[in-house]
This record gives C-alpha cells, structure tokens and sequence, in this order.
C-alpha cells in the first residue's frame, strides 16, 4: 500500500503550513483507466493560506509528466502537469462558491480534520486532464492500418446489408 498523508485540512491553512512530496503515478489509482504508462512520479506542494474575511485556503501545486493515452490512435501521449489550483475550505452545510459565481477561479472543497493529500492530487490532477486526450492532428499516428481496420468493418457492413436484401428477395 502506498503511504498515505493525512492533514487536518483547518489547522493547516490557519497555521499557513506547507507539506511538499512527490507520488508515484502508479500509486495514483484512479488514473491509470487514462495511462498508457504508469511510469513516473508526480511532485506536489500543497500551502495552507488565510485570505481575506478569514476565508481559509489550500493552494495545490503539481508538476510532473504523464503518459496518456491517445484516444485517437492508442499510443503513448506526453502530458505535462503544470497545476496551481486555489481551494476554498468550506463546511458541509455551506454552499460551493463555485456554484454561486461561475467564474471559476476558486474551486472549493469540503473541511477535513483527516484529509487525505494523495487523494486531492489525485483529484486535482483529474480534473485538469483533456476529456479526450489525443494528439494533435499532425502528430497523430493515425496511419493505413487504423483506416483500413474502419474500411473492412464498413465493408462487413455492406456485405451484411446485402445479404439481408437478397433474402428479402427470395421472400
Ligand atoms: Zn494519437
């Protein structure tokens, strides 16, 4: 199992502390359904902050590399992770912020005394992916063998359809 890290998510923004750490994407579990590979670590930094009103903070940071998979061709596709992300702690019976203005700046999420850091950069890290990932076009290697896969199955389809007319005929 990998290491966990728990924060009491308060206390932490009240005192303005800082937790900095690496995680491996292999331990990230809810990613790997997107990898190609689950190679390579992931390097966070997450800062407890106080803002105006006594509105309480934590910022996330994360930087590393993934290695998605292109939706379009299947292979391997770098994604860099370069995220910043200001949230607003909340308590449960409050509304998101998020919700009020659209502006989205400000993500929010809920208090925690037993917050799990891994999981939020698990989170924020999904958050911040492509909904489909794929290569741009020209370095996309898209090549006969996918086009021709597309072209037999039309082909099946064709052949098929015939078939069916011909027994239709006879009918
Ligand atoms: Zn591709």
């Amino acid at each position: 199992m990998p290491e966990q890290v728990v924060i009491n998510s308060i206390e932490f923004a009240l005192n303005g502390e800082s937790l900095s750490g690496s995680v491996a994407v292999a331990n990230l579990s809810r990613l790997q359904d997107l990898l190609f590979s689950s190679s390579g670590t992931l390097e966070y930094t997450l800062t407890g902050k106080r803002g105006e009103n006594d509105k309480l903070f934590l910022v996330c940071a994360v930087k590393g590399m993934l290695q998605l998979r292109c939706q379009r061709c299947l292979g391997t596709l770098a994604f860099p992770v370069d995220l910043d992300s200001e949230l607003e702690l909340i308590e449960d019976e409050q509304v998101f912020p998020a919700l009020v203005n659209e502006d989205e700046l400000t993500d929010a999420i809920k208090v925690d005394p037993n917050m799990d850091v891994l999981a939020l950069v698990e989170d924020e890290v999904l958050l911040g992916l492509p909904m489909v990932p794929t290569h741009a076009s020209g370095d996309c290697k898209t090549g006969d063998d996918f086009g021709q896969a597309k072209t037999d199955k039309q082909n099946a389809f064709s052949a098929l359809a015939a078939l069916k007319t011909k027994d239709l005929r006879k009918n």
